[in-house]
């Protein structure tokens, strides 16, 4: 269970090169820094999605199911065996998000934030574990840089207005507007990329996006 779950004690200390070693040929070079976080990403179909196009940009997969992220770590490692030159910029850790997220990420570090079909918790009492809630988002707002965009997707109409609701009502977000998600090339690989994704169409069930880009902050 969690304990098990290994983590950096802060951003500082986390050992980007072993999960991008071709971004970390020297030692010495800690530059290149993660810029996409896909949170509970599962069996990893965005990150496939996206890595061919971002090649420069690294981009992590985080999940809780132990045997979910190993077949995301082996899914990853064939696909740079099988094609050297790509896939080099995707990677998976397992771990839990709503503990850790803080522990792997610098202030403003981050330009993109995927939440895609999280898992929904109905009871009263467990508000606070969904993976979006009022203290959770003051800790993605830290790690956004301003500009950056958190997406948003699921099938659940209930879960769906209770991120709307909590997104709508922080200072530091701001809703996007049709014409710029038709604008964004992304947008489309969150409907058609992930196996969850790929179930709902299945079953013909509702496809509920949103997403948010990080403002300045009006108090300062
Ligand atoms: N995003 C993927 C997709 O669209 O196919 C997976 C969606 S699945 C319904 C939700 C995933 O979130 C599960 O794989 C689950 O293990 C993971 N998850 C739930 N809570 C988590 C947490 N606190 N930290 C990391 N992953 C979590």
């Amino acid at each position: 269970s969690d304990h098990l779950i290994d983590y950096p004690r802060t951003p500082a200390v986390m050992d980007w090169g072993s999960l991008y070693p071709a971004f970390f040929n020297n030692p010495k070079d800690k530059t290149k820094q993660v810029e996409f976080a896909d949170l509970g990403c599962g069996y990893g179909g965005l990150l496939v999605a996206l890595s061919p196009m971002f090649p420069d940009t690294l981009i992590l997969g985080m999940e809780l199911r132990v045997k979910v992220s190993d077949f995301v770590i082996d899914k990853i490692k064939n696909l740079r065996s099988e094609h050297p030159d790509q896939y080099q910029n995707i990677a998976c850790i397992r771990s839990n998000v709503m503990k850790y997220f803080p522990c792997y990420f610098k202030k403003a570090q981050l330009s993109k934030m995927f939440f895609l079909y999280p898992d929904p918790h109905f009871k009263r009492n467990k508000h606070r574990w969904r993976v979006i809630n009022r203290g959770t988002l003051a800790e993605y707002a830290y790690a956004l840089k301003e500009g950056g965009i958190v997406y948003t997707i699921t099938d659940i109409p209930m879960l769906h207005s209770w991120i709307d609701s909590h997104f709508t009502e922080h200072p530091l977000f701001q809703k996007l507007t049709e014409e710029e998600l038709k604008a964004d090339p992304v947008v489309e690989k969150i409907y058609a990329s992930t196996e969850e994704g790929q179930k709902v169409s299945r079953t013909n069930g509702l496809k509920l996006m949103a997403c948010y880009r990080r403002v300045p902050d009006p108090f300062k």
